[in-house]
């Protein structure tokens, strides 16, 4: 979808929503009490996954999240699962909306069907304010929660407003707490200057101006690392310690390569925001380059053509690695904060025509990185161009 610049008209101060994370300082109690809410809320998670796949393949019923979240009164009247009343209403209710945001990533949007969650994948809880904002509050250096009471946390800044949710989250360090609430941020005033990126796989992205932002390949730096781990942690006895300890380590690389990624999409995506007017990308599928390629048929419909799995593993872990997806989401929040606009485009052409001239050429095959216009003899890099190609997208679109 394009937007026009009418639609995106900037307002000098804008409310938004500011999620903050903070590192909890749990008592030894307060640990275990997490642990077990935790525990819980896995549980319901999946027993409603599982009474959802029975009554569809039993009554061909698809039972809503409400009619879900009705039911859940009757579990805790059950003898023998009375614990699950520990856990706040709100928190039990949030279960089954997560379990439903998975159906609907499958319905909707083509993601796998929903799973049963696994002990080291399900690793957060939800807690919801009420409407006075009295149950989730923050004051000094402590979080007063619902039903466990003030825990202390590392205060890196301040909470600007009323507290709307707050998400409880086991790392392989400790527990992390993330609260939402609405806050507001000034609107930066406006630029002339306009960027178009191509967001690629040989760079993170080139810009318009002629910027090549490299990729920092986090994944790949520690690959060797996760590869020598990974394989002391399968020779390990399962449920012993030392599996234990091999384990915690391995999770806590893969927090380091997620921190290291997200701090340098941060960088980027706010220097782009803080320097221009509009951000163009062009509108790519992320979804489809990176889903899974099916071995394709030949033309006589006989046999099977080979397709080079290695080489698309190869990209496809690429791609993700590079985090377009989270990047273009920070592009798009970062620019509602500061009165900015983020824009895509359809992705036609845009490796193919000349920047300076228009013309177009034919189909390039990705191994072309650079080419000279047969046209008015303009040298292009490729990248460079379809990231020029892509703010006069926009801009042309203005006019
Ligand atoms: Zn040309």
């Amino acid at each position: 979808m394009i937007a026009t610049i009418e639609k995106l008209e900037t307002e000098t101060v804008v409310s938004v929503n500011k999620t903050f994370h903070y590192k909890l300082k749990p008592t030894k109690n307060q640990e275990i009490i997490f642990g077990q809410w935790l525990g819980t809320c896995r549980y319901l998670y999946n027993v409603s996954l599982e009474y959802r796949k029975y009554l569809y393949a039993q009554k061909g019923v698809n039972i809503s999240k409400f009619d879900l979240i009705n039911e859940i009164p009757e579990v805790k009247k059950t003898e023998g699962f009375e614990w699950i009343k520990q856990v706040p209403a709100n928190t039990l209710q949030a279960v089954i909306e997560r379990l439903d945001n998975s159906y609907q990533r499958f319905f909707k949007l083509g993601a796998g069907f929903p799973k049963f969650a696994q002990k080291n994948k399900y690793k957060s809880f939800l807690l919801k304010n009420n409407s006075s904002g009295s149950e989730i509050k923050v004051s000094g250096n402590r979080f007063k929660l619902p039903k466990i009471g003030h825990v202390k946390f590392f205060n890196s800044r301040p909470v600007e407003s009323k507290i709307k949710t707050a998400t409880i989250r086991k790392e392989a360090d400790g527990w992390y707490i993330s609260v939402t609430f609405v806050g507001n941020v000034e609107a930066l005033p406006l630029l002339d200057n306009n960027v178009g990126l191509d967001l690629g796989v040989k760079y993170f992205a080139v810009t318009s101006d002629g910027e090549y932002i490299d990729n920092p390949r986090h994944y790949n730096k520690y690959q060797d690392e996760l590869r020598i781990l990974q394989r002391s942690l399968d020779r390990k006895k399962k449920g012993g310690n030392n599996r234990n300890k091999a384990s915690i380590k391995l999770d806590k690389i893969h927090q380091k390569i997620a921190n290291t990624r997200k701090d340098f999409l941060n960088k980027v995506s706010t220097k782009l925001i803080s320097e221009n007017q509009s951000v163009v990308v062009e509108d790519l599928r992320i979804k489809n380059l990176t889903k899974k390629s099916k071995p394709k048929l030949s033309d006589d419909g006989k046999t099977y053509l080979k397709n080079n799995r290695k080489q698309k593993a190869g990209l496809s872990k690429s791609i993700l690695d590079a985090g377009w997806g989270m990047f273009c989401n920070m592009l798009d929040y970062k620019s509602k904060w500061f009165g900015r606009w983020f824009v895509k485009v359809p992705a036609q052409y845009t490796s193919r025509d000349c920047s300076n001239c228009n013309f177009r050429t034919e189909e390039m095959p990705l191994t072309i990185r650079e080419w000279q216009c047969p046209q008015c003899n303009s040298f292009h890099n490729r990248d460079e161009n379809a990231s020029k190609n892509i703010l006069k997208k926009w801009l042309e679109d203005q006019n």
